[in-house]
């Protein structure tokens, strides 16, 4: 089979690979969409250690062609995701609180397991959430990663109706965060970029208010915005210092800042600003096996619609290029129906 993988030089070579026979719990499956992730660009860049030879991709939607044995919680002709969370070790206080991202023994696809980024791929059955009918399968694969990891993000902010949210990066995952703050939690949404094209974008999926933090001072904004109080929480899915500082910046006391992106960096935190305005910050990873079922549900109901364009694989390291230009709209899915 086809499959995308990781080389020595930070790129990506598209060779023929062998899958091996299935083990106990296992199931195979067919891919038809695997979107492009920011994340796999950080791997493929080695930003979070070198996996040379990896498969790529966890953005993957397929179909499942056979069960290992033991398999009670798929069939063949099941349409499942192969997420990021692969598989937890399902003993352990996190896999045991609800919090089973957070798993010491975790195992993420496209990075320490082979992923989605080829036409088969073998998942851990208990694990692969299935695709609820009536939900695209090429949107789906957006929401099994970009998708949930916004929806459990906006989850983390604690937001309520009618309170003020600001997210920053308008790409694959802030365009669902406008998405999901707006439509399903019924914030009001300022969305941050410093890209005109990425705030029009926002302002077409629904956002109250755009700003370009390049240009427009985000601290002055927002405080005429919100009669001097500030935003009550912020979500950060941009790949740099400057609006993880910001994001902290122009929430209100007792604000709640979201982190989500991955520059490989460190922000700065006013000690007195955090304790005397109660700040809290805190990290957010991908989503829980729940949160993929109800962030599935909400796109299939058509609160959230993901916005892409399908994409041969062979085109993979040009898509990579487009994305460190920020030129891509949404998220570029790589098709392998065809
Ligand atoms: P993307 O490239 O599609 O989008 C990034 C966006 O950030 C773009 O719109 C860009 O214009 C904007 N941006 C860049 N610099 C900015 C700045 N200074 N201020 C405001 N906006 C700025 O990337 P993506 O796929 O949405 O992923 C975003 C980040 O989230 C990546 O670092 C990725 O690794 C990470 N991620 C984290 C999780 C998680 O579980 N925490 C899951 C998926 C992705
Ligand atoms: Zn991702
Ligand atoms: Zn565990």
């Amino acid at each position: 089979m086809k499959a995308a993988v990781v080389t020595n030089n930070k790129s990506v070579e598209i060779v023929e690979r062998q899958l091996r026979a299935l083990k106990h719990g296992e199931a195979l499956v067919e891919v038809e969409y695997c979107g492009v992730c920011h994340t796999d660009l950080h791997v493929k860049n080695a930003d979070f250690g070198d996996v040379t030879g990896i498969i790529l991709g966890h953005e993957g939607i397929g179909i499942v062609t056979e069960l290992g044995d033991g398999v009670e919680s798929l069939k063949v002709g099941d349409r499942v995701s192969i997420a990021w969370f692969f598989e937890g070790c399902g003993h352990c206080e996190y896999c045991n609180s609800g919090r089973e991202t957070l798993c010491r023994e975790v195992k993420n696809a496209g990075y320490t397991v082979d992923g989605a980024m080829a036409e088969q791929c073998i998942v851990s059955a208990d694990f692969a959430v299935k695709v609820p009918d009536g939900l695209d399968p090429a949107a789906a694969s957006s929401i099994s990663c970009a998708g949930v990891t916004t929806y459990k993000a906006v989850k983390e902010s604690k937001i309520q109706p009618g309170q003020w949210i600001g997210v920053f990066g308008i790409g694959g995952l802030g365009n669902l965060a406008v998405q999901y703050a707006k439509n399903v939690f019924n914030a009001k949404v300022v969305a941050f970029d410093i890209s005109d094209d990425k705030l029009e974008f926002a302002k077409r999926l629904g956002a109250d208010e755009v700003i370009n933090s390049k240009n427009v001072n985000p601290v002055e904004r927002v405080k005429e915005l919100t009669d001097g109080a500030g935003l009550h929480a912020t979500v950060i899915t941009a790949v740099a210092k400057t609006p993880f500082n910001q994001a902290v910046d122009v929430v209100r006391a007792g604000g709640r800042v979201v982190a989500v992106g991955l520059p490989v960096d460190k922000m700065d935190l006013d000690i007195p600003r955090l304790v005397l305005d109660g700040i809290q910050v805190v990290g957010s990873l991908v989503g829980t096996r729940e949160d993929l079922k109800e962030a599935f549900q909400f796109a299939a109901e058509g609160k959230v619609t993901p916005v892409l364009q399908k994409r041969r694989v062979e085109e993979i390291n040009t898509i990579f290029e487009e994305m460190e230009a920020g030129k891509i709209e949404g998220r570029m899915v790589i098709d392998f129906t065809k």
